[in-house]
């Protein structure tokens, strides 16, 4: 994720520390609704008591300032972004007082970046587990083209700009299934180091048993 926080502004425009934490703009250099998830989106609407008491002496909440930047884009004045994407740092996790009264989003809403990641890592990854052994040249072209389709259809601009790249670097092997489930694992792996998340081991066998035959201990038979 590229960085951002306490970089100065260019002329006029607001610095990127002034976004609301965790919002991700862009290559537009606006904010980008499904590159952000939704607990950074979402204005607070029910503010903890603390941080009525510190606006009222002049600093504003997340929600304010999530609110002010809508309306310049709305109003056309915009957010300038000196890179092609800009990721406000993560928020420290609120105090348990302050995530209870926090918005619960009904199901039904779209997704954000990580409903919409989970939800395609599991298709990826079960449809990997599920590749033949030794896959015929049609499962191979068929394979590679929805891989080179994510870096273009994505929805998640700023993921798929970073996967394109991971690409590049590192071309889809679509040889074997094993092979395939590796080289997704890997994948995915270079997400969840950027994202400051655990790495998954990429051994087969770990593979399997997360997305095809389950644990051993039959919990999801
Ligand atoms: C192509 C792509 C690019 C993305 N880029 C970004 C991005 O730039 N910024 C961003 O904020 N979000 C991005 N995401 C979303 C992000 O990867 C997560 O999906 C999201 O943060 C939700 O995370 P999660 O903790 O629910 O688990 P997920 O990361 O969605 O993982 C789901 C499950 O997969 C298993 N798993 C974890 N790692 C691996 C692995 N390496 N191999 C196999 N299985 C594994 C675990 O059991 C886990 O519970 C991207 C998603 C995709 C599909």
């Amino acid at each position: 994720m590229s960085a951002t926080g306490n970089a100065s502004s260019p002329s006029g425009s607001p610095s990127k520390s002034s976004l609301p934490p965790g919002m991700v703009i862009g290559p537009d250099g606006k904010p980008c609704k499904i590159c952000t998830a939704f607990r950074n989106w979402k204005p607070r609407t029910e503010k903890p008591k603390q941080q009525t008491q510190s606006s009222s002496q002049g600093t504003t909440t997340p929600g304010q300032k999530t609110a002010a930047m809508m309306a310049a884009f709305a109003t056309g004045t915009g957010f300038a972004s000196t890179s092609q994407q800009t990721t406000t740092p993560a928020p420290t996790p609120a105090p348990v007082q302050e995530q209870e009264q926090e918005y619960t989003r009904p199901a039904n809403c779209p997704p954000d970046v990580e409903q919409l990641g989970s939800a395609t890592w599991t298709f990826l990854h079960t449809t990997a587990a599920y590749y033949p052994d030794a896959p015929t040249m049609a499962h191979r072209v068929n394979m590679l083209s929805l891989l080179r389709a994510l870096p273009v259809l994505y929805p998640c601009s700023t993921c798929a700009t970073h996967l394109g790249e991971e690409m590049k670097t590192r071309p889809p092997d679509v040889s074997s299934r094993g092979a395939l489930s590796r080289w997704l694992c890997e994948q995915h792996n270079a997400v969840n180091t950027r994202l400051g998340k655990e790495r998954f081991e990429c051994m087969v066998e770990k593979l399997d048993e997360r997305w095809k035959d389950g644990p051993k201990d039959g919990s999801c038979d």
